[in-house]
């Protein structure tokens, strides 16, 4: 494949990347490509089953979403292909009560979500996006976007010393954004940003974003510098590759999840019981264990790459590049589900899509974290491989990972799902 059509791959991650400000955007964005490709919405409420080649898609919660493309054989047969991601990124939230006066100022009250790294948050140009729910319950999606807000850092000359002993923030008390100046006697409020009335708005999940678009980056283009990377990258291939790989036997899901960022304990969370209960009514009868052994799920999320700069924070042999490819996650004590067989079966679509895989394993003394495989996994007990595009920055307001690196995934992925064979339930 040209160069400039990897690329093009790429380009289509930072359009993807730049419509989901929010997890609720960035469903809002699968599924509008979804519906373009013929998937139609099911309503969970209601009884549903499918035909086999049948698209169909659910939303949870407004920030998850599965999207199944039905199997030409029961699932008891040929088993579910599951690639598996998530919405939510690190960052500021608005709390309920946002307004906070001080100084002249009106500033806003934020909580944190996950675990950003904080001092990447000062001095970006910030917008607002999510949702607000409206007296009479109607709920719809929000996107200020422009730069409304700003967290000002210090200036050097009142915090000396401070680039030799390092930045030390208070989330409590150094994070408040400033949305603008208020005369003596005047009290405005945060809503009115929101271009509608106070009293309308009962409730809200607004996150802020830096509102500088995604692009590509580097002398050559190696790079893609964008926020949100971990893990809409893994949402964008999930998606381009279902929409993208042929009807098989095997009946073939995305799940993006959210929460992963703070342990995936919630409702449409990894942790939760939605993708097992949807595998049930899929199935449609007393054979899910049946289904469950034949399945596979790909979990993808972002992998720590190699920094250039602290390259003994990996074990030598296991430390992925930018460009060099997706990664498959290894952990013996399962922060990664990835078992051997799991591993071979990515390595060999991998291969059928002309790359070899990099590995990772973080070093004894570090642990790298976790992500939605092994919750997934234990939940529904089925195989389960951790993998994902290598990234720099991960859990900073703008990140940075490998531009070529987007495409080999999505093919191995398509790879995945076309291939259509259930792995060997007996190794
Ligand atoms: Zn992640």
């Amino acid at each position: 494949m040209a160069d400039e059509d990897k690329l093009d791959r790429a380009r289509d991650l930072l359009d993807f990347i730049d419509r989901s400000p929010s997890p609720y955007h960035a469903v809002a964005e699968a599924r509008r490509r979804l519906e373009a490709a013929g998937f139609t919405a099911l309503d969970e409420r209601e009884t549903w089953s499918l035909r086999p080649g049948e698209q169909a898609f659910l939303i949870r919660g407004g920030g998850a979403l599965i999207a199944v493309r039905a199997g030409s054989r029961p699932p008891s047969e040929s088993g579910f292909l599951i690639v598996g991601a998530h919405t939510d990124s690190p960052g500021l939230r608005i709390r309920p009560c946002p307004d906070v006066h001080a100084s002249g100022y009106l500033q806003l009250a934020v909580e944190l979500y996950g675990s950003p790294l904080l001092f990447t948050w000062l001095d970006r140009d910030l917008g607002v996006a999510g949702r607000v729910t409206l007296r009479g319950g109607s709920t719809r999606l929000v996107d200020v976007d422009r730069p409304v807000a700003r967290i000002p850092s210090l200036a050097l000359h009142l915090q000396r010393g401070v680039n030799q002993e390092g930045l030390k923030l208070d989330a409590q008390e150094h994070l408040l954004p400033v949305l603008r100046m208020e005369s003596a006697g005047e009290s405005r409020s945060f809503v009115a940003e929101l271009g509608t009335s106070t009293e309308d708005v009962l409730g809200w999940d607004l996150c802020l974003y830096d509102v500088q678009p995604a692009c590509l980056g580097g002398a050559a283009n190696d790079f893609l510098f964008a926020s949100r990377l971990d893990d809409l990258v893994g949402c964008h291939a999930a998606i381009s590759a279902l929409v993208e790989a042929a009807p098989r036997e095997i009946t073939q899901l995305v799940v993006l999840y959210d929460f992963e960022e703070t342990g995936s304990q919630a409702a449409s969370g990894a942790h939760s019981r939605w993708l097992l209960g949807v595998l049930e009514r899929l199935v449609g009868g007393s054979d899910l264990s049946r289904a469950l052994a034949r399945s596979l799920l790909v979990s993808t999320d972002m992998a720590h790459a190699l920094h250039p700069s602290h390259a003994n924070k990996h074990d030598p042999a296991h430390a992925p590049i930018l460009g060099g490819g997706p990664v498959v996650k290894h952990n013996a004590n399962q922060s990664y589900a990835t078992d051997g067989p799991a591993a071979a079966v990515f390595a060999e679509a991998c291969r059928a899509a002309g790359f070899a895989p990099q590995r990772f394993v973080a070093r004894n003394d570090l642990p790298a974290g976790s992500t939605i495989g092994p919750i997934a996994a234990a939940l529904t007990s089925i195989r389960t491989v951790d993998v994902g595009n290598p990234m720099l920055s991960m859990h900073a307001c703008r990140e940075m990972a490998g531009a070529r690196d987007v495409d080999p995934m999505i093919r191995a992925l398509v790879e995945l799902l076309s291939r259509g064979q259930p792995p060997d339930p007996d190794c």
